[in-house]
């Protein structure tokens, strides 16, 4: 018997992707591609690029909000799966262990600090930080939970309890009790809710992916001081900014960082098959798993699955042989070098900030072009945003997209396998957008305004 032909799947689909989409899956996204523009039919995808059903070809700048770090179909990550595959593998046992899922935590924790040793599989990012929340507060006995302001780390229920933004928290209420928040790079703030020591973890993005806020000088290193002076647990959250994309394999390397939790996901997926991991110390592992009835206190069926462990143990291998890492490091401050000046150069730039190939601009009211900038922010905070995205794309060929919402901020994430010629192309195509949209000619007003109209 025949199993599936994919290829004769989609080669001879009715129908087109965008239809279908809205009418199964959901038609009010759709509605927002239609309305920005980005409604194109995507054919295949190599490295930092991909084609839409025309042959055109397009610079991905956005890395799928940061999940193709090692590029889209790279081979190689490709090649592992095909091999795990043909070996016919145990699979998961539930009541039994088999090797990868031990190699691929053994390959995270040695390349984490020593704090740093023991690993839960998750199935995403959110699970990773619910792990953490939990975990948290059994080896704690405490129930309180501090954020940071703008942070984000996820979208089920716990994970959401920490997000303060109300369009992602409201009409799902009522979140979690015992969950605070303080401004971000703010200690003093964070010490009053320490201070009560009552406070299980602190969980924070050591640079947050939303409007790109890089830490103060101290601000993470003295947060760690008042987490252990108060007996309160560190959880640095490098889902988006693990494995490479601020130029260090994790970014609390930065600041020499130990923390006892650390939610992972997003790129160890080697873009591929989606994984998750909680990395913690052994003194939170071992006070929550404390004897053998407490042995499966928290986990889930998929999370240890056997392609998940070969892409994550792949993507390692991947960063490591390129030497992506370095890379990134190198490209971003290449990337921060040629779009700095842009705050000189032009009006409406406001600040151009980044960390390895993590990278923002940020937009303001210009002094000249007053009036029409006035009426495009009226009409929605941040909206100037959109005068830039659209233009590249539509334009350029170049994603990118709004750093959140009602941000005047554009982000790139891009695969880490960018090159010197594909930051030039990024960098020109900027400049001529940023020129173009800071004129506020009244085409790309209205395109603007219509954008704003999406409900
Ligand atoms: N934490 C951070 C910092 C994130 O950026 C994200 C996803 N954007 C998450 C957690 C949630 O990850 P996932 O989408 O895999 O649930």
């Amino acid at each position: 018997m025949a199993g599936l032909d994919v290829k004769a799947l989609l080669d001879g689909h009715d129908g087109d992707d965008l239809e279908r989409w809205a009418h199964t899956i959901n038609p009010q996204f759709v509605r927002v591609l239609k309305t920005i523009g980005f409604d194109r039919t995507w054919a295949r995808a190599e490295g930092a690029h991909l084609w839409d059903a025309d042959g055109n070809r397009y610079l991905d700048m956005l890395g799928g909000f940061g999940m193709y770090n090692v590029g889209r179909n790279n081979p190689r990550i490709r090649g592992a799966l095909i091999e795990a595959l043909e070996l016919d593998t145990p699979g998961m046992l539930a009541m039994g262990v088999t090797a990868l899922p031990g190699l691929l935590a053994e390959a995270l924790l040695v390349r984490t600090p020593p704090r740093l040793e023991r690993c839960l599989f998750t199935n995403s990012g959110t699970e990773a930080v619910e792990a953490a929340l939990k975990l948290g507060r059994a080896a704690t006995k405490r129930t309180r939970v501090i954020s940071a302001d703008h942070g984000f780390h996820g979208l089920t229920l716990g994970s959401l309890s920490a997000n303060g933004a109300p369009e992602f928290t409201d009409r799902f209420g009522p979140l979690l009790p015992g969950f605070e928040r303080v401004p971000f790079g703010d200690l003093d703030a964070l010490e009053a809710e320490l201070k009560r020591e009552d406070v299980a973890l602190f969980i924070v993005e050591p640079v947050q992916g939303k409007g790109l806020n890089l830490p103060p000088a101290g601000y993470l290193e003295g947060a760690q001081a008042l987490c252990r002076e108060y007996g309160s647990l560190l959880c640095v959250d490098e889902v988006q900014t693990g494995f490479g994309r601020t130029g260090t394999m994790f970014a609390f390397e930065h600041w020499g960082l130990e923390p006892d939790l650390v939610p992972v996901a997003k790129s160890l997926s080697g873009g591929y098959v989606p994984v998750g991991a909680l990395l913690m110390s052994r003194a939170v592992h071992e006070a929550v798993f404390d004897s053998m009835e407490h042995a499966v206190s928290h986990g889930s069926t998929f999370a240890p699955n056997e392609l998940a462990m070969v892409a994550g143990l792949a993507t390692l291998n991947e960063l490591d042989d390129e030497r992506l890492v370095e890379r990134s490091a190198r490209l971003g401050t290449r990337l921060l070098e040629l779009t700095q000046p842009f705050v000189e150069e032009y009006d409406v730039v406001r600040d151009v900030r980044g960390l390895g190939l993590m990278w923002a601009i940020e937009f303001g009211e210009p002094h000249s072009g007053r009036i029409a900038w006035k009426l495009i922010e009226k009409a929605q905070p941040g909206l100037f945003a959109q005068l830039v995205v659209g233009p590249l794309f539509a334009d350029h060929r170049i994603l990118s997209q709004v750093a959140g919402h009602k941000l005047a901020v554009v982000k790139v994430l891009p695969p880490l396998v960018v090159t010197d010629e594909d930051v030039d192309e990024f960098v020109d195509a900027l400049r001529e957008t940023v020129e173009q949209a800071q004129k506020m000619p009244s085409s790309l007003t209205k395109f603007a305004l219509t954008a704003a109209g999406i409900r």
